[in-house]
């Protein structure tokens, strides 16, 4: 054995695994090995501060590369100032942290073969452990049903300072395309600014010139003509229609642990995965304190029953997106997320961070129809979506 527990992919879902066990089980010998040449910077992480544990606020910080007080969104027929806090963190922040705390990664490490007693690199090295650990990113299921979340966004250092003063989440004032459209804004400093053009489309399409144009114009008509790009980054996230966990991990009862994106474990309607991969890095971690060894086939045992819980929690979540995409001509998409924006602050709050309470949910679907009632009743059962699949 080389290591405890071997971590295959060094993104999100391990980089947060490793430090939880890191904290929980100082002894372990923990290896996270990574195809890429270095930490990236294509991504920023970006989540609610009331999605996070304090434990998760303090265990991250230090690789936080923005915080904000407040953020808001902005349609046609409203604009809201939300009192969340917002931040985000970077690829090259989060690999340093890991590197502060001792925690070893192995880039330009590509995966050939992986089961559930080691890997096989690309060189032929065989690295083997007691707990392996997948988290190599997202690949196809066919027990998941997914529409797209699509975005192109821009860094820039505009010549002179931009205005913005917290992070937009949505700007949906501008015009309507390839489904749900809005800008999403954050102000890194005076005079630097993520500008992304974002869509939630039924197709994974992604014409990178024509979305980098709509950047350009939307920040010329904003008035910051003259702006340097600095750094790009561009996503194709899934959103879930329709999930059958128990399949997927019927079909995964050998081999390394699945987690992150590959176990389909992210928000079913935003599509991101900090705090979901939060959540699964302190089942990791409880596993890894208590457990007099961490194999992995226990850790398999715990991270199996925690994701089939979260879906069954998530069923709700799934049926907006199918609301969403499926109840709601393209289109239309727009006044959906408008409506669901003056609801109660807690409960956006909530709605982000996966918790959302049964009153919640009531109250999310109760008042006028944002959709007619026979769409919408068209859209309760998953089931026919994953048989089509099939
Ligand atoms: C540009 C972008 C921005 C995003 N922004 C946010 C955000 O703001 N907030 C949020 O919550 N979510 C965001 N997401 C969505 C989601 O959180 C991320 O996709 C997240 O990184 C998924 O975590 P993961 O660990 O499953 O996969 P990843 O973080 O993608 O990690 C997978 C890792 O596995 C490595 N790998 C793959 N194959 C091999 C192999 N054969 N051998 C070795 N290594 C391999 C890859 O190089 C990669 O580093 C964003 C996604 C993208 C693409």
């Amino acid at each position: 054995m080389t290591s405890d527990l071997l971590l295959a992919g060094a993104g999100l879902a391990n980089s947060l695994i490793a430090l939880a066990v890191a904290e929980a089980r100082p002894s372990a010998r923990i290896l996270l090995l990574d195809r890429a040449p270095g930490p990236s910077d294509l991504h920023t992480w970006s989540h609610h501060l009331t999605d996070l544990s304090a434990d998760w606020l303090r265990r991250l910080a230090p690789a936080r590369r923005a915080t904000w007080p407040d953020q808001e969104v902005r349609f046609p027929d409203h604009a809201r100032r939300l009192r969340a806090g917002y931040a985000a963190l970077d690829g090259t922040g989060l690999a340093r942290l890991l590197c502060d705390r001792g925690i070893e990664i192995r880039w330009n490490a590509r995966i050939t073969a992986l089961d559930a007693t080691g890997a096989t690199l690309a060189d032929g090295t065989r690295l083997g452990a007691a707990c392996v650990v997948d988290g190599r990113g997202g690949r196809p299921s066919p027990h998941l049903v997914t529409g797209f979340q699509k975005f192109l966004g821009l860094e820039l250092e505009t010549p002179a300072p931009h205005g913005i003063a917290r992070p937009c989440i949505m700007d949906a004032t501008v015009s309507q395309q390839d489904g749900y459209r809005f800008i999403y804004l954050l102000p890194f400093s005076a005079t630097r600014l993520l500008i992304e053009d974002t869509r939630y489309s039924d197709g994974p399409d992604l014409d990178e010139a024509a979305l980098v144009a709509e950047v350009l114009r939307y920040a010329d008509a904003k008035g910051w003509q003259g702006a340097r790009e600095i750094r790009r980054e561009r996503g194709i996230l899934p959103i879930a229609l329709a999930h059958d966990a128990r399949a997927f991990w019927a079909d995964h009862a050998t081999g390394a642990v699945p987690v992150g994106l590959r176990a389909g474990l992210f928000h079913p309607v935003t599509g991101y995965s900090l705090p979901v991969a939060a959540d699964v890095a302190d089942v990791v971690a409880d596993v890894a304190a208590r457990a007099p060894a961490l194999t992995t086939d226990t850790l398999r045992r715990a991270v199996q029953a925690h994701a089939i819980a979260r879906a069954d929690r998530d069923r709700f979540l799934r049926l907006l997106s199918r609301m969403m995409f499926r109840g709601c001509a393209p289109d239309q998409r727009r006044r959906l997320l408008s409506r669901f924006y003056r609801l109660p602050e807690g409960l956006i709050e909530r709605f982000y961070a996966g918790r959302l309470t049964w009153p919640d949910r009531l109250r999310i679907v109760t008042g006028k129809p944002p959709i007619p009632i026979r769409t919408a009743l068209a859209c309760l059962p998953e089931s026919p979506l994953l048989q089509e699949k099939s």
